[in-house]
Protein backbone atom coordinates (compact mmCIF):
# COMPACT_ATOMS: atom_id res chain seq x y z
CA UNK A 1 0.00 0.00 0.00
CA UNK A 2 1.20 3.44 -0.59
CA UNK A 3 1.86 5.61 2.16
CA UNK A 4 -0.85 8.24 3.10
CA UNK A 5 -1.67 12.05 3.18
CA UNK A 6 -4.09 12.62 6.01
CA UNK A 7 -5.67 15.40 7.54
CA UNK A 8 -4.17 17.35 10.89
CA UNK A 9 -8.15 17.37 11.75
CA UNK A 10 -8.85 13.61 11.42
CA UNK A 11 -11.62 13.30 9.49
CA UNK A 12 -10.60 13.38 5.49
CA UNK A 13 -9.63 9.92 4.70
CA UNK A 14 -6.00 9.51 3.57
CA UNK A 15 -4.57 10.18 0.14
CA UNK A 16 -1.70 9.44 -1.94
CA UNK A 17 0.80 12.33 -2.40
CA UNK A 18 -0.60 13.40 -6.14
CA UNK A 19 -4.28 13.53 -4.58
CA UNK A 20 -2.71 15.77 -1.73
CA UNK A 21 -0.78 18.31 -4.09
CA UNK A 22 -3.81 18.38 -6.51
CA UNK A 23 -6.07 19.10 -3.56
CA UNK A 24 -3.77 21.26 -1.62
CA UNK A 25 -6.33 21.47 1.60
CA UNK A 26 -8.42 18.94 3.13
CA UNK A 27 -11.97 18.58 3.35
CA UNK A 28 -12.26 18.89 6.94
CA UNK A 29 -10.20 22.54 6.77
CA UNK A 30 -7.06 20.70 8.01
CA UNK A 31 -3.44 20.44 6.59
CA UNK A 32 -2.51 17.35 4.79
CA UNK A 33 0.68 15.82 6.63
CA UNK A 34 2.99 12.36 5.62
CA UNK A 35 1.53 9.58 7.78
CA UNK A 36 5.21 8.09 7.82
CA UNK A 37 7.11 11.23 8.84
CA UNK A 38 7.61 9.78 11.98
CA UNK A 39 9.85 6.34 10.17
CA UNK A 40 11.88 8.66 7.52
CA UNK A 41 14.72 9.35 10.19
CA UNK A 42 18.38 8.24 7.98
CA UNK A 43 21.77 7.85 9.29
CA UNK A 44 23.88 10.95 7.51
CA UNK A 45 25.95 9.02 5.69
CA UNK A 46 22.82 8.16 3.58
CA UNK A 47 23.48 11.53 2.19
CA UNK A 48 26.66 11.49 1.07
CA UNK A 49 26.20 10.34 -2.07
CA UNK A 50 24.28 13.95 -2.74
CA UNK A 51 26.84 16.25 -4.49
CA UNK A 52 23.77 18.64 -6.34
CA UNK A 53 21.41 20.38 -5.03
CA UNK A 54 19.49 18.14 -7.40
CA UNK A 55 20.62 14.88 -5.86
CA UNK A 56 18.97 16.22 -2.54
CA UNK A 57 16.13 17.39 -4.16
CA UNK A 58 15.69 14.04 -5.74
CA UNK A 59 16.20 11.96 -2.61
CA UNK A 60 14.03 13.98 -0.01
CA UNK A 61 11.58 13.98 -2.68
CA UNK A 62 11.48 10.43 -3.21
CA UNK A 63 11.13 9.55 0.24
CA UNK A 64 7.57 11.90 0.53
CA UNK A 65 6.34 11.69 -2.96
CA UNK A 66 5.75 7.43 -3.06
CA UNK A 67 3.30 7.13 -5.89
CA UNK A 68 5.66 9.51 -8.44
CA UNK A 69 8.20 7.36 -10.15
CA UNK A 70 11.72 7.90 -9.58
CA UNK A 71 12.14 8.92 -13.04
CA UNK A 72 9.44 11.30 -12.58
CA UNK A 73 11.06 12.83 -9.77
CA UNK A 74 14.11 13.47 -11.58
CA UNK A 75 11.81 15.45 -14.52
CA UNK A 76 9.99 17.99 -12.02
CA UNK A 77 13.56 18.33 -9.90
CA UNK A 78 15.76 18.98 -13.63
CA UNK A 79 12.75 21.02 -14.84
CA UNK A 80 12.97 22.95 -11.98
CA UNK A 81 16.38 23.61 -11.31
CA UNK A 82 18.08 23.01 -14.56
CA UNK A 83 16.91 24.48 -17.33
CA UNK A 84 18.71 28.19 -16.45
CA UNK A 85 15.79 29.19 -14.25
CA UNK A 86 18.22 30.43 -11.42
CA UNK A 87 21.01 32.89 -11.66
CA UNK A 88 23.60 31.20 -9.81
CA UNK A 89 24.74 27.31 -11.19
CA UNK A 90 23.40 25.53 -7.88
CA UNK A 91 20.04 27.28 -7.51
CA UNK A 92 21.09 28.23 -3.31
CA UNK A 93 24.10 30.11 -2.47
CA UNK A 94 25.77 29.30 0.76
CA UNK A 95 27.50 33.14 2.14
CA UNK A 96 30.05 32.71 4.80
CA UNK A 97 29.74 36.24 6.97
CA UNK A 98 31.89 36.43 9.77
CA UNK A 99 30.78 34.06 12.35
CA UNK A 100 27.44 33.35 10.64
CA UNK A 101 26.87 31.54 7.15
CA UNK A 102 23.75 32.96 5.16
CA UNK A 103 21.51 30.59 2.90
CA UNK A 104 20.67 32.69 -0.10
CA UNK A 105 17.08 30.77 -1.31
CA UNK A 106 16.46 34.34 -3.67
CA UNK A 107 18.54 33.87 -6.68
CA UNK A 108 15.84 32.44 -8.38
CA UNK A 109 13.23 34.06 -11.22
CA UNK A 110 11.42 36.33 -8.88
CA UNK A 111 14.14 37.17 -6.41
CA UNK A 112 12.24 35.88 -3.10
CA UNK A 113 12.81 32.28 -1.73
CA UNK A 114 9.20 31.21 -2.78
CA UNK A 115 10.91 30.76 -6.31
CA UNK A 116 12.50 27.09 -4.52
CA UNK A 117 9.38 25.61 -4.58
CA UNK A 118 7.19 27.47 -6.94
CA UNK A 119 9.81 26.22 -9.88
CA UNK A 120 9.12 23.17 -9.16
CA UNK A 121 5.29 23.01 -8.01
CA UNK A 122 3.45 22.72 -11.32
CA UNK A 123 5.50 20.19 -12.75
CA UNK A 124 4.51 18.13 -9.36
CA UNK A 125 1.30 19.41 -10.32
CA UNK A 126 1.12 18.29 -13.48
CA UNK A 127 2.47 14.80 -12.99
CA UNK A 128 0.15 14.67 -9.62
CA UNK A 129 -2.61 15.34 -12.40
CA UNK A 130 -1.08 12.31 -14.87
CA UNK A 131 -0.64 9.93 -11.74
CA UNK A 132 -4.73 9.64 -11.07
CA UNK A 133 -5.94 9.87 -14.19
CA UNK A 134 -7.42 13.06 -13.84
CA UNK A 135 -9.34 14.85 -16.65
CA UNK A 136 -10.26 18.44 -15.26
CA UNK A 137 -8.37 21.66 -15.12
CA UNK A 138 -7.00 22.85 -12.06
CA UNK A 139 -7.49 26.89 -11.00
CA UNK A 140 -5.18 27.39 -8.26
CA UNK A 141 -6.17 30.29 -5.61
CA UNK A 142 -3.63 32.18 -3.85
CA UNK A 143 -3.59 34.89 -1.62
CA UNK A 144 0.00 36.77 -1.12
CA UNK A 145 1.39 39.06 1.14
CA UNK A 146 3.73 39.75 -1.59
CA UNK A 147 6.17 37.39 -2.41
CA UNK A 148 4.62 34.10 -3.00
CA UNK A 149 2.00 35.19 -5.63
CA UNK A 150 4.50 36.88 -7.84
CA UNK A 151 6.85 33.19 -7.89
CA UNK A 152 3.21 31.22 -8.48
CA UNK A 153 2.00 33.50 -11.49
CA UNK A 154 5.87 32.59 -12.97
CA UNK A 155 5.59 29.56 -11.86
CA UNK A 156 2.23 28.46 -13.58
CA UNK A 157 2.66 30.80 -16.20
CA UNK A 158 0.84 28.69 -19.56
CA UNK A 159 1.24 25.59 -17.86
CA UNK A 160 -1.41 23.15 -19.97
CA UNK A 161 -4.60 22.38 -18.09
CA UNK A 162 -3.74 24.95 -14.98
CA UNK A 163 -5.31 28.65 -14.25
CA UNK A 164 -4.01 30.75 -11.52
CA UNK A 165 -5.42 33.72 -9.69
CA UNK A 166 -3.52 35.86 -7.03
CA UNK A 167 -4.94 37.78 -4.62
CA UNK A 168 -2.95 40.82 -2.73
CA UNK A 169 -3.70 43.62 -0.15
CA UNK A 170 -3.62 46.36 -2.27
CA UNK A 171 -1.96 48.49 0.18
CA UNK A 172 0.09 45.39 2.39
CA UNK A 173 2.86 44.94 -0.50
CA UNK A 174 6.14 46.67 -1.42
CA UNK A 175 5.99 48.70 -4.86
CA UNK A 176 8.52 45.93 -6.68
CA UNK A 177 6.13 43.64 -5.69
CA UNK A 178 3.13 45.06 -6.56
CA UNK A 179 4.57 45.73 -10.09
CA UNK A 180 5.46 42.53 -10.38
CA UNK A 181 2.85 40.71 -9.99
CA UNK A 182 0.65 43.28 -12.13
CA UNK A 183 2.97 43.11 -15.34
CA UNK A 184 2.78 39.25 -14.96
CA UNK A 185 2.27 38.13 -18.60
CA UNK A 186 0.84 34.21 -19.66
CA UNK A 187 -2.64 33.53 -20.59
CA UNK A 188 -3.80 31.76 -17.71
CA UNK A 189 -3.10 34.27 -15.04
CA UNK A 190 -4.95 36.83 -13.41
CA UNK A 191 -3.77 39.40 -10.39
CA UNK A 192 -6.66 40.28 -8.27
CA UNK A 193 -5.75 43.44 -5.59
CA UNK A 194 -7.62 43.44 -2.30
CA UNK A 195 -8.59 46.32 -0.05
CA UNK A 196 -7.43 44.96 2.72
CA UNK A 197 -4.44 43.44 4.96
CA UNK A 198 -2.92 39.83 4.43
CA UNK A 199 -5.58 38.08 6.83
CA UNK A 200 -8.76 39.60 5.16
CA UNK A 201 -7.32 38.31 1.70
CA UNK A 202 -5.82 34.64 3.25
CA UNK A 203 -9.15 34.60 4.58
CA UNK A 204 -11.79 35.42 1.90
CA UNK A 205 -9.26 32.35 0.23
CA UNK A 206 -9.72 30.16 2.24
CA UNK A 207 -13.99 31.05 1.86
CA UNK A 208 -13.93 30.24 -1.52
CA UNK A 209 -12.29 27.14 -0.99
CA UNK A 210 -14.83 26.11 1.41
CA UNK A 211 -17.88 27.84 -0.79
CA UNK A 212 -19.85 24.67 -1.90
CA UNK A 213 -21.88 26.77 -4.80
CA UNK A 214 -18.60 28.06 -6.44
CA UNK A 215 -17.15 24.49 -6.34
CA UNK A 216 -19.97 23.30 -8.10
CA UNK A 217 -20.28 25.74 -10.65
CA UNK A 218 -16.67 25.36 -11.69
CA UNK A 219 -17.19 21.86 -11.67
CA UNK A 220 -19.73 22.33 -14.14
CA UNK A 221 -16.75 23.35 -16.56
CA UNK A 222 -14.90 20.50 -15.31
CA UNK A 223 -12.22 22.79 -13.08
CA UNK A 224 -11.25 21.90 -9.83
CA UNK A 225 -9.84 24.26 -6.71
CA UNK A 226 -6.13 23.91 -5.61
CA UNK A 227 -3.78 26.18 -3.43
CA UNK A 228 -0.06 26.55 -4.30
CA UNK A 229 0.10 28.77 -0.96
CA UNK A 230 2.54 26.81 2.09
CA UNK A 231 -0.81 24.80 3.10
CA UNK A 232 -0.33 23.39 -0.38
CA UNK A 233 2.26 19.40 0.59
CA UNK A 234 3.53 19.97 -2.64
CA UNK A 235 4.88 23.95 -1.83
CA UNK A 236 6.29 22.33 1.67
CA UNK A 237 8.03 19.64 0.62
CA UNK A 238 10.55 21.25 -1.83
CA UNK A 239 11.68 23.55 0.95
CA UNK A 240 13.34 20.42 3.10
CA UNK A 241 16.03 20.18 0.32
CA UNK A 242 18.49 23.18 1.42
CA UNK A 243 18.43 22.20 4.95
CA UNK A 244 19.80 19.27 3.81
CA UNK A 245 22.07 20.87 1.01
CA UNK A 246 23.19 23.22 3.08
CA UNK A 247 24.37 21.44 6.40
CA UNK A 248 26.46 19.49 3.72
CA UNK A 249 28.12 22.24 2.47
CA UNK A 250 29.49 23.44 5.93
CA UNK A 251 30.48 19.82 5.96
CA UNK A 252 32.42 20.39 2.77
CA UNK A 253 33.73 23.33 3.65
CA UNK A 254 35.16 21.82 7.04
CA UNK A 255 32.94 24.77 8.75
CA UNK A 256 31.56 21.08 10.88
CA UNK A 257 32.24 17.61 11.06
CA UNK A 258 29.33 15.20 9.80
CA UNK A 259 26.97 14.93 13.21
CA UNK A 260 27.59 18.20 14.44
CA UNK A 261 24.91 19.92 14.96
CA UNK A 262 23.33 23.67 13.52
CA UNK A 263 21.29 26.08 14.53
CA UNK A 264 18.71 27.25 11.84
CA UNK A 265 17.73 30.71 12.35
CA UNK A 266 14.67 31.82 10.09
CA UNK A 267 12.60 35.00 9.34
CA UNK A 268 9.03 33.44 9.37
CA UNK A 269 6.03 34.26 8.60
CA UNK A 270 3.93 31.50 7.91
CA UNK A 271 5.91 29.24 9.75
CA UNK A 272 5.97 26.92 6.39
CA UNK A 273 9.86 27.46 6.12
CA UNK A 274 10.51 26.85 9.41
CA UNK A 275 8.62 23.72 9.29
CA UNK A 276 10.71 22.64 6.47
CA UNK A 277 13.52 22.56 8.61
CA UNK A 278 11.68 20.74 11.56
CA UNK A 279 10.51 17.79 8.91
CA UNK A 280 14.39 18.43 7.76
CA UNK A 281 15.10 17.35 11.42
CA UNK A 282 12.93 14.40 11.67
CA UNK A 283 14.48 12.75 8.94
CA UNK A 284 17.98 13.22 10.68
CA UNK A 285 19.25 16.54 10.37
CA UNK A 286 21.30 17.69 13.35
CA UNK A 287 19.56 20.87 14.11
CA UNK A 288 20.47 22.15 17.83
CA UNK A 289 17.50 25.06 17.97
CA UNK A 290 15.53 26.96 15.23
CA UNK A 291 15.37 30.31 16.04
CA UNK A 292 12.00 31.45 14.73
CA UNK A 293 12.35 35.54 13.82
CA UNK A 294 9.65 37.93 14.07
CA UNK A 295 8.69 41.21 12.64
CA UNK A 296 6.39 43.40 14.77
CA UNK A 297 3.47 41.39 14.67
CA UNK A 298 5.32 39.03 17.35
CA UNK A 299 2.34 36.54 17.29
CA UNK A 300 4.75 33.78 16.99
CA UNK A 301 7.38 35.03 19.76
CA UNK A 302 4.46 35.02 22.12
CA UNK A 303 3.41 31.69 21.46
CA UNK A 304 6.76 29.99 21.69
CA UNK A 305 7.36 32.45 25.62
CA UNK A 306 4.03 31.71 26.58
CA UNK A 307 2.01 29.04 24.96
CA UNK A 308 -1.27 31.30 23.88
CA UNK A 309 -1.67 32.07 19.88
CA UNK A 310 -3.56 35.27 20.69
CA UNK A 311 -4.74 36.58 16.82
CA UNK A 312 -6.44 39.57 19.45
CA UNK A 313 -4.08 42.40 18.76
CA UNK A 314 -2.82 44.70 16.47
CA UNK A 315 -1.73 44.19 13.04
CA UNK A 316 1.11 46.34 11.51
CA UNK A 317 2.27 46.75 8.28
CA UNK A 318 6.48 46.81 8.55
CA UNK A 319 9.50 46.97 6.37
CA UNK A 320 8.99 43.16 6.22
CA UNK A 321 5.47 42.74 4.77
CA UNK A 322 6.02 38.81 3.90
CA UNK A 323 5.94 38.24 7.62
CA UNK A 324 2.86 40.40 8.29
CA UNK A 325 0.94 37.47 9.31
CA UNK A 326 -0.94 36.89 12.30
CA UNK A 327 -2.87 33.36 11.37
CA UNK A 328 0.55 31.06 10.67
CA UNK A 329 -1.02 28.36 8.99
CA UNK A 330 1.82 25.92 9.23
CA UNK A 331 1.59 25.72 12.92
CA UNK A 332 -0.92 23.80 12.82
CA UNK A 333 1.40 21.34 11.10
CA UNK A 334 3.68 21.32 14.02
CA UNK A 335 1.27 21.05 16.50
CA UNK A 336 0.00 17.93 15.22
CA UNK A 337 3.70 16.37 15.32
CA UNK A 338 4.62 17.51 18.86
CA UNK A 339 1.56 16.35 20.21
CA UNK A 340 1.97 12.55 18.95
CA UNK A 341 -0.56 12.61 15.90
CA UNK A 342 -3.49 13.54 17.23
CA UNK A 343 -5.91 14.79 15.16
CA UNK A 344 -8.93 15.53 18.37
CA UNK A 345 -6.18 18.07 20.21
CA UNK A 346 -5.51 19.81 16.87
CA UNK A 347 -8.90 20.26 16.03
CA UNK A 348 -9.78 21.48 19.70
CA UNK A 349 -7.24 24.38 18.85
CA UNK A 350 -8.22 25.02 15.88
CA UNK A 351 -11.92 25.39 16.44
CA UNK A 352 -10.84 27.54 19.10
CA UNK A 353 -8.52 29.54 16.74
CA UNK A 354 -12.33 30.37 14.64
CA UNK A 355 -14.58 31.18 17.46
CA UNK A 356 -12.16 32.82 19.65
CA UNK A 357 -9.49 34.14 18.24
CA UNK A 358 -7.01 32.26 20.61
CA UNK A 359 -6.09 29.24 22.06
CA UNK A 360 -3.45 28.08 24.93
CA UNK A 361 -1.41 24.86 24.15
CA UNK A 362 -0.85 22.46 27.61
CA UNK A 363 2.67 22.48 29.38
CA UNK A 364 3.58 19.38 28.39
CA UNK A 365 3.51 20.42 24.17
CA UNK A 366 4.76 23.89 25.45
CA UNK A 367 7.71 22.32 26.54
CA UNK A 368 8.25 20.08 23.46
CA UNK A 369 7.62 23.43 21.74
CA UNK A 370 10.38 25.12 23.84
CA UNK A 371 13.32 22.68 23.71
CA UNK A 372 13.33 23.01 19.84
CA UNK A 373 12.36 26.23 18.95
CA UNK A 374 13.65 29.84 20.40
CA UNK A 375 11.17 32.78 19.23
CA UNK A 376 12.27 36.24 19.22
CA UNK A 377 11.59 39.62 17.25
CA UNK A 378 12.92 42.70 15.68
CA UNK A 379 10.84 46.16 15.40
CA UNK A 380 11.40 48.52 12.60
CA UNK A 381 14.48 50.08 14.14
CA UNK A 382 16.23 46.91 14.90
CA UNK A 383 15.48 45.98 11.31
CA UNK A 384 17.19 48.95 9.95
CA UNK A 385 19.92 48.67 12.32
CA UNK A 386 20.85 45.56 11.70
CA UNK A 387 21.06 46.52 7.71
CA UNK A 388 22.87 49.35 7.93
CA UNK A 389 25.59 47.98 10.62
CA UNK A 390 25.80 44.47 8.91
CA UNK A 391 26.89 46.61 5.44
CA UNK A 392 29.52 48.44 6.96
CA UNK A 393 30.59 46.08 8.71
CA UNK A 394 30.85 42.88 7.06
CA UNK A 395 29.72 44.76 3.52
CA UNK A 396 26.71 42.51 3.31
CA UNK A 397 23.82 43.46 2.06
CA UNK A 398 20.32 41.94 4.08
CA UNK A 399 16.74 43.03 2.69
CA UNK A 400 14.50 43.46 5.56
CA UNK A 401 13.22 39.87 6.41
CA UNK A 402 16.70 39.05 6.58
CA UNK A 403 18.14 41.85 8.63
CA UNK A 404 15.01 40.68 11.09
CA UNK A 405 16.51 37.42 11.10
CA UNK A 406 19.72 38.84 11.69
CA UNK A 407 18.81 41.19 14.20
CA UNK A 408 16.81 38.25 16.47
CA UNK A 409 20.15 35.84 16.21
CA UNK A 410 21.97 38.59 18.03
CA UNK A 411 19.87 39.09 20.67
CA UNK A 412 19.73 35.40 20.67
CA UNK A 413 23.56 34.93 21.50
CA UNK A 414 23.21 37.78 23.59
CA UNK A 415 21.21 35.59 26.19
CA UNK A 416 21.78 32.38 25.72
CA UNK A 417 26.00 32.68 24.51
CA UNK A 418 25.43 29.54 22.49
CA UNK A 419 28.25 28.99 20.17
CA UNK A 420 26.37 26.37 17.82
CA UNK A 421 27.27 27.51 14.10
CA UNK A 422 24.34 29.25 12.47
CA UNK A 423 22.86 29.19 9.41
CA UNK A 424 20.39 32.11 8.61
CA UNK A 425 18.15 32.30 5.72
CA UNK A 426 17.97 34.79 3.13
CA UNK A 427 14.77 35.01 2.08
CA UNK A 428 14.78 37.81 -0.49
CA UNK A 429 17.02 39.78 -2.53
CA UNK A 430 17.50 43.28 -0.98
CA UNK A 431 16.20 44.80 -4.22
CA UNK A 432 13.01 43.64 -3.80
CA UNK A 433 12.87 45.85 -1.09
CA UNK A 434 15.01 48.89 -2.47
CA UNK A 435 12.96 51.62 -0.39
CA UNK A 436 13.29 50.21 3.09
CA UNK A 437 17.21 49.11 2.52
CA UNK A 438 17.89 52.40 0.73
CA UNK A 439 16.41 54.17 4.02
CA UNK A 440 18.37 52.31 6.30
CA UNK A 441 21.75 52.49 4.51
CA UNK A 442 21.10 56.52 3.61
CA UNK A 443 18.54 58.11 5.14
CA UNK A 444 14.88 59.16 3.84
CA UNK A 445 15.30 59.52 0.14
CA UNK A 446 14.50 62.89 -1.66
CA UNK A 447 10.58 62.77 -2.48
CA UNK A 448 10.62 62.59 -6.36
CA UNK A 449 12.96 59.51 -6.13
CA UNK A 450 10.74 56.66 -7.30
CA UNK A 451 11.20 53.15 -6.36
CA UNK A 452 13.41 52.30 -9.91
CA UNK A 453 15.90 55.31 -9.09
CA UNK A 454 16.08 53.76 -6.00
CA UNK A 455 16.78 50.44 -7.50
CA UNK A 456 19.63 51.87 -9.30
CA UNK A 457 21.08 54.47 -6.69
CA UNK A 458 21.19 51.40 -4.15
CA UNK A 459 22.90 49.66 -6.57
CA UNK A 460 25.60 51.78 -7.76
CA UNK A 461 26.03 53.27 -4.02
CA UNK A 462 26.97 49.78 -2.69
CA UNK A 463 27.85 48.01 -5.93
CA UNK A 464 25.83 44.86 -6.09
CA UNK A 465 24.01 44.44 -8.90
CA UNK A 466 20.63 43.95 -9.34
CA UNK A 467 19.28 41.03 -9.86
CA UNK A 468 18.14 40.39 -13.07
CA UNK A 469 14.33 39.72 -12.82
CA UNK A 470 14.16 42.77 -11.58
CA UNK A 471 16.25 45.02 -14.01
CA UNK A 472 13.92 45.36 -16.98
CA UNK A 473 10.62 45.75 -14.48
CA UNK A 474 10.51 49.60 -14.80
CA UNK A 475 9.54 49.61 -18.78
CA UNK A 476 7.18 46.67 -18.58
CA UNK A 477 3.37 47.13 -19.46
CA UNK A 478 0.95 46.98 -16.66
CA UNK A 479 -1.65 44.03 -17.69
CA UNK A 480 -3.39 43.47 -14.35
CA UNK A 481 -5.59 46.47 -12.67
CA UNK A 482 -8.59 44.62 -11.31
CA UNK A 483 -9.31 45.78 -7.24
CA UNK A 484 -12.12 44.43 -4.85
CA UNK A 485 -13.29 44.61 -1.74
CA UNK A 486 -13.13 41.62 0.33
CA UNK A 487 -16.40 40.35 0.41
CA UNK A 488 -16.62 40.76 -3.53
CA UNK A 489 -13.38 38.22 -3.97
CA UNK A 490 -15.45 35.34 -5.64
CA UNK A 491 -17.08 37.53 -8.52
CA UNK A 492 -13.69 38.10 -10.12
CA UNK A 493 -13.87 34.29 -10.91
CA UNK A 494 -17.25 34.61 -12.78
CA UNK A 495 -15.46 36.50 -15.16
CA UNK A 496 -12.88 33.65 -15.95
C1 LIG B 1 7.25 34.18 2.58
C2 LIG B 1 8.43 34.89 3.10
C3 LIG B 1 8.85 34.73 4.43
C4 LIG B 1 8.09 33.90 5.42
O1 LIG B 1 8.12 32.52 5.13
P1 LIG B 1 7.01 31.55 5.76
O2 LIG B 1 7.23 30.27 5.10
O3 LIG B 1 5.68 32.17 5.43
O4 LIG B 1 7.25 31.53 7.23
C5 LIG B 1 10.01 35.39 4.83
N1 LIG B 1 10.67 36.19 3.98
C6 LIG B 1 10.30 36.37 2.72
C7 LIG B 1 11.09 37.29 1.84
C8 LIG B 1 9.17 35.72 2.22
O5 LIG B 1 8.81 35.91 0.95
Amino acid sequence: MKEQYISTRGTQEGLSASSAIIKGIASDGGLFVASHLNRMNLPLKDWLSCKTYSDFAQKVLSLFLTDFTASQIEHCVTQAYETGKFSSQEPVQLEDVGDRAFLELYHGPTAAFKDMALTILPHLMTTALKNVGADHRVLILTATSGDTGKAALEGFKDVPGIGIVVYYPKDGVSLVQEKQMITQEGDNTKVVGVVGNFDDTQTGVKLIFNNETIKAQLMTQNTVLSSANSINIGRLLPQIVYYFYSYFELVRRDKIVLGDAVNYVVPTGNFGNILAGYYARKMGLPVHKFVCASNNNCILTDFINTGVYDTKRPFYKTSSPSMDILVSSNLERLLYDLCGEDASVVKGYMDLLNTEGVYRIDEELLGKVQELFYGGFADENATKDAIRKTFEEKNYLMDPHTAVANAVYEAYVQKTADNTPAVILSTASPFKFSQSVYESLYGESPEDMDPFQQLKELSQQTGVPIPKPLQDLETKPVRHQTVVDKQDMATVLESI
